[in-house]
């Protein structure tokens, strides 16, 4: 069985905590703080029951190499603000001067580790490298979703080296929302799809087509559908190999009932850089030469009313180019009418990646039932996969 924090024996322990620091920085400043703050309740519980805190994270992908704006430093100096105490920090996360500060730490302190991935190791899952940093803990504690669907040395390579170990409270809910509640939903379950590339997706769409009621598609992948369906389509977004599949994913939902539901007009411009040339159109006149980069207000309103009396929403991936001016509107306004109802018992999941970064830009990601942390993992998840950064946990 997996176990989770309140399973452990914590008390004056050592604990190493693998969490998932992976955030936007820019000129040495933390640009979004939402991993940060989904890892307190691990910390703050270990702190409570009286153990010291040993924190390692990747940062970026500085390959094997030190890159000094890809340290963590920023990120301690956000988390001690956070927290409202000091964090000792080591400029490299293996040196013998990073084992004599844990061998140091008193309960209730906290050791953040530089950067993972300056070492080679750590997506090499070399095991010499996973024994270093193994010695930083007594007990080990996996809470980085966003890299639990990769086998490295932080998250697979140390596991065998803790007698004591287990799952945070960030993993156990996204197991919780993306793993639990997608089994058994509140019906009606309505799945909302975007974002620019459908190959990446299709496990998803192909499993989760299965369960829901009712699937909802914008964004750039909307327009191989449309296509599928035998719409002009400009200059839009398309995969051409992946229309069959697209055909299938149709006639699958027609032929069990679950309905689908593609935008009946565009935002439509000669290309993303040329705002003056905007319009909205609707799906059966896209001009030649003229590309679809968000959904349309009726869109959106069909849309926003459909997912009104869900029971469960999935939404993986934004309706537009969300991070250019003037595209980011049916993303914006899905995400308010999604996070408006808040007497409704609705549950709203967003999956990670894009739709976690688009809803923590407008500021909504308080309003959802769950905002996953973790882009290519809740893919993953989602899909049925085991991630195997997990799935050893769960062995004895
Ligand atoms: P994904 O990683 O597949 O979820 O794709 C996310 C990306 O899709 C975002 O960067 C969006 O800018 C992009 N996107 C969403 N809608 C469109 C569109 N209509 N055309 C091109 N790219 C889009």
């Amino acid at each position: 069985m997996i176990k989770s924090p309140k399973l452990l024996n914590l008390n004056s322990k050592k604990v190493l905590i693998r969490v998932d620091f992976n955030v936007p920085l820019n000129n040495g400043q933390v640009q979004d703080q939402h991993r940060i703050k989904s890892s307190l309740p691990t910390i703050k519980y270990c702190l409570k029951r009286g153990a010291s805190i040993i924190l390692c994270s990747h940062l970026g992908r500085p390959n094997g190499k030190k890159v000094e704006k890809m340290s963590l430093l920023p990120v301690g100096e956000t988390l001690a603000d956070l927290l409202e105490m000091p964090i000792k920090f080591s400029m490299d996360c293996v040196s013998e001067d990073s084992h004599d500060v844990t061998l140091g730490l008193k309960p209730g302190e906290i050791h953040l580790l530089e950067n993972l991935r300056f070492h080679k190791g750590e997506t090499d899952n070399d095991p010499s490298f996973s024994s270093q940093l193994a010695k930083h803990g007594d007990v080990f504690i996996n809470d980085a979703f966003g890299t639990s669907h990769r086998s490295h040395a932080s998250n697979v390579g140390v596991v065998p080296f803790f007698s004591q170990r287990g799952i945070g409270f960030l993993i156990e809910n996204e197991l919780k929302y993306l793993g639990q509640s997608i089994k058994s939903p509140a019906r009606p379950f309505i799945l909302i799809l975007g974002g620019a590339k459908i190959k990446g997706k299709l496990n998803l769409i192909l499993k989760l087509v299965e369960i829901a009621d009712s699937v909802l598609i914008g964004g750039g992948m909307a327009f191989t559908f449309l296509k599928a369906k035998g719409k002009e389509i400009g200059s839009s977004l398309v995969d051409d190999s992946m229309i069959p599949d697209a055909k299938k994913i149709l006639s699958y939902a027609r032929n069990n009932s679950v309905k689908v539901e593609l935008p009946v007009d565009v935002v439509v411009a000669e290309s993303v850089d040329a705002p003056h040339s905007r319009q909205t159109v609707s799906v059966s006149e896209i001009p030649k030469g003229m590309g679809g980069f968000d959904i349309g207000p009726e869109t959106i309103q069909h849309f926003s009313s459909s997912a009104l009396h869900a029971g469960t929403v999935l939404w993986n991936g934004p309706m537009g180019v969300f991070e250019e001016e003037g595209f980011e509107n049916g993303t914006r306004q899905l995400a308010e009418s999604l996070a408006a109802d808040g007497d409704h018992d609705r549950v709203v999941i967003v999956g990670g990646g894009d739709t976690a970064a688009a809803v923590n830009t407008f500021g909504l990601a308080n309003s959802m039932s769950h905002v996953s942390t973790g882009g290519g993992a809740s893919l993953e998840l989602l899909s049925g996969n085991l991630l195997p950064a997990i799935s050893i946990l769960e062995k004895p």
